[in-house]
């Protein structure tokens, strides 16, 4: 399939009236073509409209329809090929592997919502039918379900080209709930966010859908998603990207006329707390595992492990020195782009200049543009503690360990952390005691929390928390990944003393959907 750099307007694909840009080829430091254009003001306001319309329409068709609709872009996906397959390596530099995993996880969403659709739980039905008798005051039939916001712009992710980008996880779960989408391409990939975004514009003529339901804008600039933000057609908004460019977007929304819910994914660390008996008598096996954890996808996760917290000792120095020389032998790899790249290293070099902070391990070096080299450096706990920055994200292949005097300036480093998508303990059973004195404030500081496990590799399931405590997420009582999302695009409707006929079709007598009863 051919590219063309236009968007995706409804049934229509026009050149945007904004400016023209080129995607990158992140492993030979190269633009690609074709040029891409950017949506102005008049294309943003139109897909915002075409959404509006199509929204009553498209919430109103049957669940089957919608879940018909997932199903159907999944299988538009798996057509594309080889062509999205070789697009979505050269604008990444993602490895084939990892993009035909990011594909089959894509699909592999898809289906689970359309799953979830069928099974209408996500409407949650409440049924509290009348009791004329009651005393002192009779009650009236009160019966409740969700339904969708309407509009919602979703922007795509740099670091899932796929699988959190156009037809990602916030494309998914808002198209499951009922609400068109509005997608914003992420910049760094607009070819495979246009192949992936007329795999669904064909999935919805298909079947006939309203045809505002989805949209696809280019942006080079800033521009598009200030715009999109506060249209006010748009209901709410999903994000995954930088802490920066997440808080700037925030307060967009928060400044509009009408607020809108946004839920950005932003920024986590993701500590790995080494507890003395587990790090005693597994200390080389968690160095191998943590070396493989933080160079997968040159460490380009919101899940990489960025810090590792443990008690001084002999043990801590075993760990030290079998990740010094496994990390030794991590080849350097291209990261997503050169932005990303810089960052990366200008970041990675303002925590090793932090006063107390020491190189304690490096991969190879790189070997051609835009390759992340692998490091992990080292600190105390007095020093971590003194410096707020030490607790900074540094997207990309670099992590931190610090090594703690006692028990109580562990503690104290715990309770001082940021909110994270992910805190893992590793324990033995020896830890116990002090796994579960810790146990409270993890809690408080983490959507997800694992025991000797490494937090990459995000299941997508019915019980998976992909969110947490602000910088993790803008909305801790949320998730980006899992059934769990579709709850971010739906709101609670009473509807008292309705007549049969009139209730929506969850609520009536012959509603094929779980109801609770009261
Ligand atoms: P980003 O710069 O936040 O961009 C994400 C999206 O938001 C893009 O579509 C971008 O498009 C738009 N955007 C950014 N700032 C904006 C603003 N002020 N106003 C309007 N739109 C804005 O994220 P990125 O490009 O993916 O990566 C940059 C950094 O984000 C990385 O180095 C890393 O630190 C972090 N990151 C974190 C995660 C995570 O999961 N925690 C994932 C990816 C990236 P335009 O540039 O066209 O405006």
């Amino acid at each position: 399939m051919e590219l063309t750099g236009n968007l995706i307007l409804g049934n229509c694909c026009p050149r945007g009236g904004g400016n023209g840009f080129y995607a990158d080829e992140p492993s030979q430091d190269c633009p690609l073509a074709p040029e891409f254009f950017a949506a102005d003001a008049a294309d943003v306001d139109r897909a915002c409209q075409l959404a509006e319309q199509a929204f009553d329409a498209y919430r109103a068709l049957p669940l089957s329809t919608r879940a018909d609709f997932l199903t159907r872009i999944g299988e538009n996906i798996l057509a594309l090929g080889e062509c999205l397959i070789i697009r979505a390596m050269q604008e990444t530099g993602l490895p084939r592997g990892r993009i035909e995993g990011e594909r089959a996880r894509t699909v592999g969403q898809l289906a689970m919502f359309a799953a979830v659709v069928r099974r209408g739980e996500f409407l949650q039905a409440i049924v509290e039918e009348a009791l004329p008798e009651r005393k002192p005051l009779p009650r009236p039939d009160l019966r409740q379900c969700h339904i969708p916001l309407g509009p919602v712009a979703v922007f795509g992710a740099s670091n899932f080209p796929l699988a959190f980008s156009v037809a990602g996880g916030d494309s998914a779960s808002a198209l499951a709930a009922g609400c068109p989408i509005v997608v914003k391409a992420h910049p760094s990939h607009p070819g495979t966010s246009e192949l992936v975004g007329r795999a669904i514009q064909q999935a919805a003529q298909q079947l006939a859908l309203p045809e505002g339901v989805f949209s696809l804008l280019h942006g080079g600039g800033h521009e598009v998603g200030e715009q999109l933000v506060t249209h006010p057609l748009i209901q709410a908004v999903g994000f995954t990207g930088s802490r920066a460019g997440g808080l700037a977007l925030l307060a967009l929304a928060q400044r509009r006329t009408v607020p809108v819910p946004f839920y950005a994914e932003m920024s986590s660390i993701n500590p790995q707390i080494l507890l003395p008996a587990a790090l005693a008598n597994r200390s080389t096996e968690l160095a191998t595992r943590f070396v493989d954890s933080l160079t997968l996808g040159v460490g380009q996760f919101c899940t990489s492990p960025g810090l590792v917290l443990a008690l001084e000792g002999k043990a801590l120095t075993q760990f030290c020195q079998h990740l010094t020389a496994t990390l030794a032998k991590a080849p350097a790899a291209t990261m997503l782009s050169r932005g990303i790249w810089q960052a990366w290293r200008d970041k990675a070099a303002g925590l090793a200049a932090v006063d107390g902070v020491s190189l304690l391990a490096q991969g190879q070096p790189a070997q051609s543009a835009n390759q992340g080299q692998a490091s992990v450096l080292y600190t105390d706990g007095a020093h971590f503690l003194a410096e707020p920055r030490l607790s900074e994200e540094v997207f990309g292949p670099t992590s931190l360990v610090v090594g703690f005097d006692d028990d109580a300036q562990l503690q104290q480093a715990i309770r001082a952390l940021e909110g994270q998508l992910t805190l893992t303990l590793h324990v033995d059973e020896a830890d116990h005691p002090l796994a579960q004195t810790l146990l409270p404030t993890l809690e408080r500081r983490a959507g997800r929390l694992l025991v000797n496990g490494f937090p990459t590799g995000v299941d997508v399931g019915y019980a998976m928390v992909h969110g947490g405590p602000f910088p993790a997420t803008s909305d801790a009582r949320s998730t980006s990944v899992g059934a769990g999302a579709i709850a971010r695009f739906l709101r609670p409707v009473c509807y008292q003393d309705f007549p049969d006929a009139l209730l929506p079709a969850a609520l009536r007598q012959e509603a094929a959907i779980p109801v609770q009863r009261y």
